[in-house]
């Protein structure tokens, strides 16, 4: 047994420290840095966490550059990459608890929260690990004796940039598809929450994933993040975060040409229609914004409910968004967990005083939680703002906190106008029980996803991505693996008389 498919089984999970992953081994920062990691709910000191520097991105570069041009991983027969795949999954199932309990701690997320989103990690794995099996090129019609394939292969070393939002889930939404196709990979995990993403680097090494091909490398977005992007020897860099820094990026990656896909942010609408299930609408509608304290990407923020039901709607909303219960992330009973740090706390409770100030009506919540045992740790409660409009900042700007603005509407095209009416488009949802309404309005908004009668977003095979300033490209599905290939076109002659084009 090499030392790499022991790394996990010798050590627990749970440790003081943390190391980097470079070229197959863990590694401490060429000059010691660490990064001090606190769970969010507590304020406590979880873990120190190795620092890269822009030496030791410049040795996992070279570590996958290598893996790449010389490895073996991207020659492999589809299906062992398929096997190693699926062990990926397997070890994280077996590690299951293990994971799900750093991901609370490294985020203050609530335990179903934290565990759903462990398991989709899984499943992405397994997801992609059959996926892979069905991608490949085509055979074109050629006129006479000429005969058209095109391969799709690896687009090569990709930089992983990824948010604190949903540590696992955004590493695994990353690794999977751009391993299964055999490209090398560094992730830069978020600053604040850099754990689970290195434990997923070392089970990839357990399972039998080669060295240099999973680079795992916490350290400052603003350093390190930015030195991939600029690096000449790295092909493509996939980024999740906020739109002002996807926007960077993508300035900073035409300089190399690099292919660049972007998940960013979002102010997802949620419509209501007078025909729609109510309670179903007013429980899908909770869990849109209030999931994950609000922190996601793809928060259904904007809540438009038609005039005919508004009061009936916003008295059960608001009753219902009064229960939910903030404490003990480890607790089942838990709803909702904490904010991931002060700064986004002050950000949430910085765009709930601005709406105040415009003359908005806080119909619940609206301040600093007090949350008993937990006095130490970030928290914000459920807040629920009427009397909102278009021209204000509550309504326009991402908060990627717990807070819902809603309004009415008095007819399908208001609700789509009202709907477009932004510079994001990332999710959406409508609540409808007319088939044909919902189609209709499904067709005219302006985002990569809409749900219909439903509070999901995301399950692997299904694509995740934007429209307008929430980004571009699509993650989760099987379009993500053309967005981590080149196509090369093969063109042959076949025939007997030898062409001679230019008639000598
Ligand atoms: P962020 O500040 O944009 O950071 C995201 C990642 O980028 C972090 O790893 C960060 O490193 C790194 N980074 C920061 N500056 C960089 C630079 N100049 N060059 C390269 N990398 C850099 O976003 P965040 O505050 O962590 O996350 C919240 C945002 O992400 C929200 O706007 C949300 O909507 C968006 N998001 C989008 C999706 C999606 O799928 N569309 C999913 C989740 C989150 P440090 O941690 O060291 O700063
Ligand atoms: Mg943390």
């Amino acid at each position: 047994m090499s030392t790499s498919q022991t790394l996990v089984e010798q050590n627990s999970l749970k440790r003081e420290f943390y190391h980097l992953i470079i070229n197959g081994e863990k590694v401490e920062s060429n000059n010691g840095q660490t990064i001090s990691t606190y769970n969010p709910a507590t304020g406590e000191l979880v873990a120190q966490v190795a620092k890269a520097s822009k030496e030791d991105a410049e040795r996992a570069v070279q570590a996958a550059r290598e893996a790449f041009d010389h490895g073996k991983w991207r020659k492999y027969p589809v299906g062992r990459r398929a096997q190693v795949l699926n062990k990926i999954a397997s070890i994280m199932r077996s590690r299951f608890n293990e994971i799900v309990e750093l991901e609370i701690l490294d985020t203050g997320k609530s335990l179903s929260t934290a565990q759903g989103q462990v398991n989709q990690a899984i499943e992405d794995f397994e997801f992609y690990a059959g996926a892979i099996v069905g991608h490949r090129g085509v055979v074109n019609n050629m006129p006479g004796q000429f005969h058209n394939y095109t391969e799709k292969e690896p687009v090569g070393v990709c930089a992983q940039i990824i948010p604190w939002n949903y540590p696992i889930m955004m590493a695994a939404w990353k690794i999977a598809p751009a391993i299964a196709v055999g490209c090398s990979v560094i992730v830069k995990p978020a600053s604040l929450t850099p754990i689970t993403a290195i434990i997923l680097g070392e089970i990839c090494l357990e399972a039998g994933v080669p060295a240099g091909v999973v680079n795992i490398i916490p350290g400052s977005g603003a350093e390190v993040g930015n030195y991939l992007v600029e690096h000449k020897q790295v092909d493509k860099v996939a980024f999740t975060g906020s739109t002002p820094i996807g926007k960077d990026i993508m300035n900073k990656a035409s300089n190399t040409l690099k292919r660049v896909t972007l998940e960013l942010g979002g102010k997802s609408p949620n419509i209501v229609f007078e025909d729609a299930d109510l309670d179903a609408a007013v429980d899908g509608s909770l869990y849109g914004i209030f999931y994950n304290s609000g922190q996601s990407c793809e928060a259904r923020s904007r809540l438009y409910v038609h005039e005919n039901i508004y009061e009936q709607f916003v008295e059960k909303f608001v009753s219902k968004a009064k229960q939910i219960k903030l404490g003990n992330p480890f607790d089942k009973e838990t709803h909702m967990g904490a904010i991931i740090d002060q700064t986004q706390l002050d950000v949430i409770d910085g765009y709930v005083q601005s709406a105040i100030q415009d003359g908005a009506e806080v119909l619940s919540g609206g301040k600093v939680a007090q949350v008993e045992g937990f006095e130490n740790g970030f928290w914000y409660e459920p807040t629920v703002i009427a009397n909102v409009n278009h021209s204000m900042k509550v309504v326009n700007e991402e908060i990627f906190g717990p807070v819902v603005v809603i309004m009415k509407f008095k007819d399908e095209k208001e609700a789509i106008q009202l709907a477009n009416d932004t510079e994001f488009g990332l999710g959406s949802a409508v609540w409808s029980k007319d088939g044909a309404r919902a189609t209709r309005v499904a067709n005219e908004i302006q985002a990569g996803i809409v749900m219909v009668n439903c509070p999901f977003s995301a399950m692997p095979g299904t694509p995740f991505g934007g429209y307008k300033q929430s980004g571009f490209g699509r993650e989760l599905c099987i379009e993500t693996l053309d967005l981590y290939t080149e196509t090369k076109s093969i063109i042959s002659y076949y025939g007997n008389r030898p062409l001679n084009p230019l008639g000598l």
